[in-house]
């Protein structure tokens, strides 16, 4: 079984039915589980028994989806969130919170940004930003005595910077934290961060994994391979005793592969209760039944019509990791061999108003905030997604006041060519 690809994971993986079980995972719409006795019940909030009480911790339909994202990814374990951004915010605020220090990739998500930089701030957490192109001294100097973990992102929204990721795991490992990783835009169809030294990933489940622009998610996946005991004196919440569930430790009682997800669930979920509808988690898995098969053609597409971009007179510039001749071409061939991604961004000549022009034009293309869908969309990152940047903010992330976003589809490539082809000459 371990040695499945990732396709059969896609399809098959986190749910065996057993005989005469439901074929398709099955939508446990119900909020609550019934006990024969009070002892069974306190066996679970204990935590010394496995088992549901209640949806806003877990549910046995966002399980068996996690794990098959688990699968997907080579980790170990995997929780369902309601969103991208509840993913992010747990995957760091379960090691770290006031007086703790992240060091983090400038170029990432706008709403992340606005998380790390702005709330989880004022919350009482510092965050360094470094270019991802940082050489590994300066990457050296960002981190501090109160460093817990290195944030990036492997193909960055909307700038696709790719992240050299065995650069930040190495500097990571130097000082003993995690690498936190969002995979948002490759998904482990395309690259599989654990595979480069990554520890934890997150996911925006909203983008490729769901596809279809149904139900927004997430998802944090735990390698299972961090040592948090070696570092005890950093991560106190996984090494030492937790008074809410009668002194356990999460390290001790579930070990180095459950031990970071188990405390995201049973303290993060408990209190801020950012849990995916179990709904929601079954129009997910439709998505990752496919997303095996639609990776591939979001990339052809993508290299399509970067390639036709990359050659009109209109335009200033092309980013898109797998055109040769890109900044990140050669990170790509490495850490993308397969595709990277439908997303591909440019500058139009004429600036901001010719940008808006040319989106106003587009036919099949639809403005919207929203990437990674089967049908083609565009956005304009500095007026909608990345407004709260300044412009040196904006500068710094790799966004430019005329970069368009154009997250190609799954239509053929010679209509989209021929949409951008027409808005073009408008
Ligand atoms: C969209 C996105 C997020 C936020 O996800 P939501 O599901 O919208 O909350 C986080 N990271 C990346 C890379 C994204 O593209």
């Amino acid at each position: 079984m371990k040695h499945q690809g990732i396709g059969t994971k896609c399809v098959q993986g986190g749910y065996t039915p057993g005989n005469g079980e439901p074929r398709q995972i099955p939508i446990v719409q119900s909020t609550t589980f019934k006990y024969a006795t009070s002892e069974d019940m306190g066996k679970l909030f204990d935590l010394e028994a496995n088992g549901y009480f209640y949806t806003r911790l877990q549910n046995p339909t966002n399980d068996a989806v996690a794990s098959k994202i688990a699968e997907m990814e080579g980790g170990s374990a995997a929780m369902l969130t309601s969103s991208g951004q509840a993913a992010n915010f747990f995957a760091i605020f379960n090691i770290a919170g006031q007086g703790d220090h992240i060091v983090c990739s400038n170029s990432i998500y706008g709403g992340t940004y606005n998380l790390f930089a702005v709330t989880m701030k004022r919350m009482g957490l510092d965050f360094t930003f470094v270019d991802p192109d940082c050489s590994k001294e300066e990457l050296e100097k960002a981190f501090r005595e109160n460093t817990k973990a290195v944030f990036g992102e492997t193909i960055a929204n909307p700038a696709l910077t790719v992240l050299d990721i065995e650069k930040f795991a190495q500097a990571a490992h130097a000082h003993g934290v995690p690498l936190i990783i969002d995979n948002t835009f490759a998904t482990p169809v395309l690259c599989r961060p654990f595979e480069w030294g990554a520890d934890i990933i997150t996911h925006s489940t909203t983008k490729y994994m769901d596809g279809h622009g149904a139900a927004v998610g997430g998802c944090i996946v735990d390698s299972g391979r961090f040592d948090w005991t070696r570092y005890p004196e950093k991560f106190p919440g996984l090494t030492t005793p937790d008074e809410s569930y009668h002194g356990i430790t999460y390290t001790e009682r579930f070990g180095l592969e459950g031990a970071y997800i188990t405390k995201a669930t049973a303290q993060l979920m408990r209190d801020l209760g950012a849990i995916q509808a179990p709904q929601n988690a079954f129009y997910l898995n439709l998505g990752l039944e496919s997303l095996h098969v639609r990776m591939p053609r979001h990339s052809e597409n993508a290299l399509a019509v970067a390639t036709f971009l990359s050659k009109h007179p209109k335009i200033k510039s092309v980013q898109y990791s797998g055109l040769p001749g890109d900044k990140y071409y050669d990170l790509a061939q490495k850490y993308l061999p397969n595709g990277s991604c439908g997303v591909v961004s440019f500058e139009i000549q004429g600036g901001r108003q010719a940008a808006e022009k040319f989106m106003k034009h587009l036919k099949l293309a639809a403005i919207e905030t929203h990437v990674a869908d089967a049908r083609t969309c565009c956005l304009h990152p500095a007026s909608s997604t990345h407004r709260q940047m300044t412009d040196e903010e904006l500068q710094a992330a790799g966004i430019s006041a005329d970069m368009v976003r154009f997250s190609c589809g799954l239509e053929d490539a010679k209509d989209l060519i021929a949409d951008i082809e027409q808005a073009l000459e408008a």
